[in-house]
C-alpha cells in the first residue's frame, strides 16, 4: 500500500466515527504513481459519499505530506450485465441528429416544443408516452433522437435507451429464442427514458407486442418517459391489440407535417453548408419549390449536386438555375409536367366511377359535385389553364371554378377521405 495512503488512513481512522471509517474508507483502494495518487471507491455510492464527506480532508492531508502530488478520486467500473446488455441492445444515435441540427417552423415546432419540455424535466413525465407522428422524411427520427442526445448531454446519469423498433423486435426475438427473454425485458425496463423508432412497424408483430405491453407498462408506472415515433396518428393503425392502442391513446400525440417551402430552403442550406457545398438562397428556394413533400429528397438532390460539381470543377455557388435543372433532370422534371384538362377530366370519371358527360352536365347530385369539384380544383393546380378556359371545359364560368377551388382547398385541410382522394388522383395522373 502506498505510503502517504497509509498515513491518510491513519487519521481518518482516528477522526471518523469506527462505522463511517469501516463502511467508506476501509475499502477504497489507492495506487500512487509518480506525482499522483489514485483513490477508486469500490461503487458510485462511495464515491459521493467520498467526495461529499472527506474529498477535502484526503487533499489537505496528502498535500501536508506532499504538495505535489495531485490527488485523483474515480469509482471502479461497474461490470454490470445489465448496462452491458442495454449498450447491446440500443441503436447508437446518429451523431449530427441534434436540436441544433434541427430546423424550426410551422410544420414540427408543435413537436419540437414538447421535446423540449421533456428533456428539461424527465422526472415529471407530464406526456408519457409521447408520439411525434408523421409522413416519412419530415423529420421525425431527428427529433426523436435530438431529445436522446439533449438528455445524455444534460443528465449522464440518466438510462436513455434509443432502439428502431426493428431493432427492439431483434431483442425480443434473440431473447425467446436463447431462453433469456426475462433479461431483455429487464434491460428495457431498466430505461429512464425510452426512445423506440416507427412503433406502427409493430403491427402483426403479435410476440413483440406483448412484450412490448408488459415494458410499456412497467415503465408507465414507474413514472418514466416514453417517447415514440408512428407514421400515422396512433388510433389509425392496424393490426395492434387494442390494449397497446388504448396505451397509445393515453398519451400525447403530436404531428409534424411535411415542412413548407421556406423551412425546405432553410433544411436545404443547412444541409448543403454541412456537405461543404453552400448553395446560394436563390437555388434553395427553386430545388425547395420543385420538391415538396420529403426533406430525404432534398438530401438525394443534394448528393447528386455534390457528385455532379465534384467532376465539374465548379463550386456550388457558380451553378445557376439552368445547370441545377440539368444536374437533377428526373429528380425534379415530372413535378413540372404540365396536364392535359382532357386527362384530368377522364381520370376523376374513372375514379369515381362516373361518365365525363355528366361530369360536365348541370346536374347537381352529390355523387357528381364533389368529383366535379375536385376535377376543377385539379385542373387549377396542374395545368397552365386560365380559370375562364378552365371554365369554358367545364362548361362553367370563371367563378364556378373559384368557388369549387376555395371549396376543395378547405376540405383537404380538414377532411381525410378528400386528402386521399386527391393524393390517388394524383398519383393516377402521374404528377407525384
Ligand atoms: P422521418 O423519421 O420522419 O422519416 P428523418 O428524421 O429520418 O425523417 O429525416 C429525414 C432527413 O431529413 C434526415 O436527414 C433529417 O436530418 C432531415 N430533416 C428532416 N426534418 C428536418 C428539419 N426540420 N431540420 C433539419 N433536418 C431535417
Ligand atoms: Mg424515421
Amino acid at each position: 500500500m502506498s505510503k502517504v495512503w497509509q498515513d491518510c488512513l491513519k487519521t481518518l481512522q482516528e477522526t471518523l466515527p469506527i462505522q463511517d471509517y469501516t463502511r467508506w474508507v476501509a475499502p477504497i483502494i489507492a495506487k500512487q504513481g509518480k506525482n499522483t495518487l489514485n483513490i477508486v471507491t469500490p461503487t458510485p455510492q462511495t464515491l459521493i459519499w467520498v467526495n461529499n464527506n472527506i474529498k477535502i480532508t484526503i487533499i489537505s492531508l496528502v498535500h501536508q505530506i506532499d504538495s505535489n502530488i495531485q490527488v485523483k478520486i474515480s469509482t471502479k467500473k461497474q461490470n454490470n450485465p445489465i448496462s452491458t446488455l442495454v449498450t447491446k441492445l440500443s441503436t447508437p444515435l446518429t451523431e449530427d441528429y441534434t436540436f441544433e441540427n434541427l430546423i424550426l417552423g410551422d410544420a414540427n415546432q408543435f413537436a419540437y416544443h414538447a421535446s423540449k419540455q421533456i428533456t428539461k424535466n424527465i422526472t415529471t413525465c407530464e406526456y408519457s408516452p409521447f408520439i411525434i407522428y408523421g409522413k416519412s422524411g419530415t423529420g421525425k427520427t431527428h427529433l426523436l433522437q435530438a431529445t436522446g442526445h439533449e438528455i445524455k448531454k444534460n443528465n449522464p446519469q440518466t438510462n436513455v435507451i434509443y432502439t428502431t423498433l426493428m431493432d427492439f423486435v431483434k431483442g425480443i426475438t434473440n431473447g425467446i429464442r436463447h431462453n433469456h427473454i426475462e433479461t431483455i425485458k429487464k434491460c428495457y425496463q431498466s430505461a429512464d427514458l425510452l426512445l423506440i423508432d416507427d412503433i406502427h412497424m409493430i403491427a402483426e408483430k403479435n410476440k413483440t407486442q406483448e412484450e412490448f405491453f408488459h415494458i410499456f407498462n412497467f415503465l408507465f408506472q414507474k413514472k418514466k418517459q416514453i417517447i415514440l415515433t408512428c407514421d400515422q396518428i396512433p388510433k389509425n393503425i392496424k393490426k395492434i391489440e387494442a390494449r397497446i392502442l388504448t396505451r397509445l391513446n393515453q398519451g400525447l400525440s403530436l404531428q409534424i407535417t411535411p415542412p413548407e417551402l421556406e423551412m425546405r430552403s432553410a433544411i436545404l442550406m443547412n444541409k448543403s453548408e454541412a456537405l461543404d457545398i453552400p448553395l446560394t438562397e436563390e437555388i434553395a428556394l427553386f430545388i425547395a419549390s420543385k420538391m415538396t413533400e420529403n426533406v430525404r429528397e432534398l438530401e438525394g438532390a443534394l448528393r447528386r449536386i455534390k457528385a455532379s460539381i465534384s467532376f465539374s470543377g465548379l463550386k456550388a455557388t457558380q451553378l445557376d438555375i439552368n445547370q441545377i435543372q440539368n444536374i437533377l433532370g428526373d429528380l425534379i422534371n415530372h413535378q413540372n409536367k404540365i396536364i392535359d384538362i382532357i386527362d384530368i377530366q377522364k381520370t376523376v370519371c374513372h375514379y369515381f366511377g362516373i361518365s365525363v358527360s355528366s361530369l360536365v352536365s348541370k346536374k347537381r347530385t352529390k355523387d357528381l359535385v364533389y368529383p366535379r369539384q375536385l376535377a376543377m380544383y385539379l385542373s387549377k393546380e396542374l395545368t397552365n389553364l386560365s380559370l375562364t378556359e378552365i371554365g369554358i371545359n367545364f362548361k362553367r364560368d370563371h367563378t364556378t371554378i373559384i368557388h369549387a377551388y376555395q371549396k376543395t382547398k378547405t376540405l383537404l385541410q380538414s377532411n381525410q377521405t378528400t386528402q386521399e382522394d386527391y393524393k390517388n388522383l394524383k398519383i393516377k395522373l402521374n404528377s407525384i
